[in-house]
């Protein structure tokens, strides 16, 4: 039966999210029910609100949160009603040429109808009575209840906090796969490592890259205010290849983490790294952008590599980080969520912007 949901929709480009009451059909064969306890935001958000991603709209966004299953649509064997879940974009089918490759963070099959706005069967469960209403990432989290595709919903212990459950799924979870996956065996132990960018991704990163037993860390970011005291082992304000040369005795780090995805950190990323070393992209660029590189460096055995939500499956991915955190060899309280309700959404999208961190919205 069809219910009504209170949602955050983006009505068009460059407009304030309007709090509205809107229809939300049942979940269909493989979809979940969920009634939303809290919603992570992060620059993906901004970025649909911006046009710099184009998603058909109306849009109810919200790509990661938690809550709880209320009904489980046919073929869904594996979460039952009552089921904590935490809730992840990269949803996948399963069964296409990728995903049986392990690689379904490249499902072709989910791609397409995710970047417009629709859940894998490419149509959408939430309506007005005018029309088809969107979902953003395949996720719509910041909704009371939202329907999701069964291998974007995960189950989340009761005893992880919360605001860890609902602020994993995008940045924690991207930020992790690049150091254990993506960058493979180009990251060893002892690395003298750089990361681009002290954002949410970034301080993730830097977590990560302890547990993976990195040597130096350098952490480039031009906001001073994020040069946290034992975060990193060096800081910088931007990219300076002299600089980056004598900390490192002039050889350059072994690895580096782009978490902007500039023009111009990827190609100050590439000037740094040390002869045979790797760039990591882990950032999403501009979708229209190119860029320019020195073709030399790939000759010095230099390598750029992509990595799209850290080459992870959240199903297999997001116990392991919950189960890092619970054994306390994580520290995602690390810069305390701010949090709003449901009907401040514009003012936290605004805090976002202006000061960045992480901030989740509360459905109580
Ligand atoms: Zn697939
Ligand atoms: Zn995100």
């Amino acid at each position: 039966m069809a219910i009504r949901t209170r949602a955050a929709v983006l009505e068009s480009k460059e407009s304030p999210l309007l709090v509205r009451e809107i229809g939300l059909k049942p979940p269909g064969p493989d979809e979940v029910l969920v009634k939303m306890e809290m919603a992570g935001l992060c620059r993906s958000d901004l970025n649909a609100i911006t046009g710099h991603t184009r998603y058909n709209m109306p849009l109810v966004l919200g790509h990661e949160g938690a809550g709880r299953v209320v009904e489980t649509g046919p073929g869904v064997t594996n979460l039952k009603c009552g089921d904590r879940v935490a809730l992840s974009w990269a949803a996948y089918c399963a069964e296409c040429y990728f995903c049986r490759r392990e690689q379904t963070h490249l499902c072709s099959a989910v791609a397409w109808p995710r970047g417009r706005g629709l859940l894998p069967d490419g149509t959408t469960r939430f309506s007005d009575t005018k029309k088809e209403i969107y979902h953003f990432n395949g996720v719509s989290s910041l909704s009371e209840y939202t329907v999701v595709y069964k291998t974007g919903c995960v189950p989340v212990s009761e005893d992880v906090p919360l605001h860890i459950a609902a602020a994993t799924g995008c940045s924690v979870v991207t930020a992790f796969g690049a150091v254990f996956r993506t960058a493979g065996e180009a990251m060893t132990c002892g690395a003298t490592c750089m990361v681009v960018g002290g954002g949410c991704v970034g301080t993730a990163v830097i977590e990560a890259l302890r547990l993976k037993g990195a040597g130096r860390i350098i952490l480039i970011e031009r906001d001073k205010k994020k040069w946290r005291s034992g975060v990193a082992d060096n800081y910088g304000d931007s990219i300076n290849k002299a600089e980056t040369d004598e900390i490192t005795n002039g050889v350059g780090p072994d690895i580096v983490f782009d978490c902007v995805a500039s023009k111009e950190t990827i190609a100050g990323s590439m000037a740094a790294v040390r002869r045979g070393g790797t760039v990591v992209m882990v950032g999403a660029p501009h979708p229209l952008m190119k860029i320019e590189l020195n073709a030399v460096d790939f000759h010095l055995e230099k390598k750029l590599i992509g990595s799209l939500y850290g080459s992870s499956d959240p199903v297999r991915d997001m116990p392991r980080i919950f189960d890092l955190y619970e054994w306390g060899l994580l520290d995602l309280d690390e810069g305390q969520s701010r949090t709003y309700g449901l009907d401040d959404i514009n003012l936290a999208l605004t805090a976002l912007e202006e000061q960045g961190g992480k901030i989740t919205i509360n459905f109580d």
